[in-house]
């Protein structure tokens, strides 16, 4: 006997007929002997509807209420399931985020889980009672409906299978796996068999959007041994070959970049003529964390004449309104705010490169070639990420993808 957390993305869940087909899976792997806890997502779609209708209200909502609406569509797929699986003669009942409880901080719109109390659950479990879960939705301290971001049904369920100290966490979804890149813009990409936690991470963080990246730290963190396979299939759980996310001790063939990301979900942010002097970035990013708005890439040129700088840094783009109106009630000075959401991110992940050089060269002379000017770069030990014009996206991904030598052969 296992304990098995099976989440079902959107997608895997559009339909009553989704629905049940993900029953089916389910009532598969009870019968196989094993306990299992299902977390949903919303049916696809719904979230993007909930999403619009708070913005059709306002750009800038009170985010309490936004999580109010937007952990609804959970709440739909959570009844639906339980309905199938008792119609298929299993004892179920859905637990909204709150009933369980999922405390979380008090990071509305994007709120990290700090607790789970699994108790009823396991015990419900040993009862045979199959526990349906919605993702995405949590509690803060203060009582209030909260959201884990989007993608967050990867990460409700990861910290599920860590608080039940789960053996496996199935994420069934519409593709049979992590793929070397976006199979929509590289035909020729791979499944990749196995993945590090710690490339899985980068490579979701990067735009990959398979799986929310707090999910991936999780189950870092945690050792929650992580399935990606596909619920269109007709298998179940360790049958299939999906993409495993394992230790990197675990992993075997070693190529120097594992997957190359592409993220569109950018936007850019230039301060012309900004003070160079100490206290001048912390002027600029307190305000904006402050208005809980993620900085990613930071490029700062050095100043012509030792008084004045420009700063250029990276922004979600759904975040870019909120951006700018904080820097607006900052009132930094400076001679010229600039932002445009016309950017990508590309980016090149593997742990590869911890042990090799000349992987970057690679990377800026193919772009090079290509005639792409590069317009902010950012680097960790295992990534290499550049900002570029979003017209040459996909060009700059297929040509990576070749040079990398991850092209499937034909
Ligand atoms: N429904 C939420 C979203 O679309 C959470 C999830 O599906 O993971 O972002
Ligand atoms: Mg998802």
């Amino acid at each position: 006997m296992a304990i098995i957390v099976a989440k079902f993305g959107g997608t895997s869940v559009a339909d009553v007929e989704r629905i049940e087909n993900a029953a089916d899976k389910i009532k598969r792997e009870v019968e196989r002997g094993n306990k299992v806890a299902v977390v949903v997502s919303a049916m696809s779609g719904v979230t993007n509807r909930l999403v619009g209708y708070c913005d059709a209200i306002s750009k800038l909502q009170d985010l309490r209420e936004y999580d109010t609406v937007v952990a609804a569509g959970e709440q739909i797929t959570a009844g639906l399931m339980a309905l199938a699986l008792q119609k298929r003669g299993i004892g179920a009942r859905s637990w909204m985020g709150w009933q369980i409880p999922f405390k979380t901080t008090e990071m509305h719109g994007k709120a990290r889980i700090t607790d789970i109390d699994p108790t009823e659950i396991l015990k419900r479990m040993e009862e045979d009672e199959v526990a349906v879960i919605p993702g995405f939705q949590g509690v803060t301290e203060r009582n209030r409906i909260s959201t884990l971001g989007r993608g967050g049904s990867d990460t409700s369920a990861v910290a599920m299978a860590a608080a039940l100290n789960a053996d496996r966490c199935d994420i069934y979804t519409d593709v049979d796996g992590v793929y070397t890149t976006d199979p929509r813009i590289v035909p020729k990409a791979r499944k990749i068999k196995k993945i590090s936690f710690e490339e899985m991470m980068e490579l979701a963080s990067l735009g990959a959007k398979v799986l929310q990246t707090r999910s991936v730290e999780i189950a870092a963190k945690k050792k929650v041994a992580m399935q990606v396979l596909s619920s269109f299939e007709d298998r179940i759980g360790s049958d299939l070959p999906g993409t495993l996310i394992v230790k990197e001790e675990k992993i075997m063939e070693e190529q120097l970049v594992s997957g190359i990301a592409c993220s569109r979900n950018e936007a850019k942010i230039t301060f012309i003529g900004v003070k160079d002097q100490p206290g001048a970035a912390s002027k600029i990013f307190t305000p904006l964390s402050e208005a809980g708005v993620s900085v990613d890439m930071i490029v700062q040129n050095i100043s012509h004449d030792g008084q004045l700088t420009d700063m250029t840094f990276t922004v979600g783009r759904s975040e870019l309104t909120r951006a700018l109106d904080a820097i607006e009630k900052a009132g930094i000075e400076c001679e010229e705010v600039r932002s445009a959401d016309n950017v990508a991110k590309i980016s090149i992940v593997g742990i590869g490169m911890i042990s090799n050089s000349g992987v970057a060269g690679t990377m800026f002379e193919v772009l090079s070639d290509k005639g792409i000017n590069i317009e902010v770069i950012s680097t960790s030990e295992i990534k290499v990420s550049v900002l570029i014009d979003e017209e040459y996206a996909e060009l700059a991904v297929r040509a990576l993808h070749t040079a990398y030598g991850l092209d499937a052969a034909v």
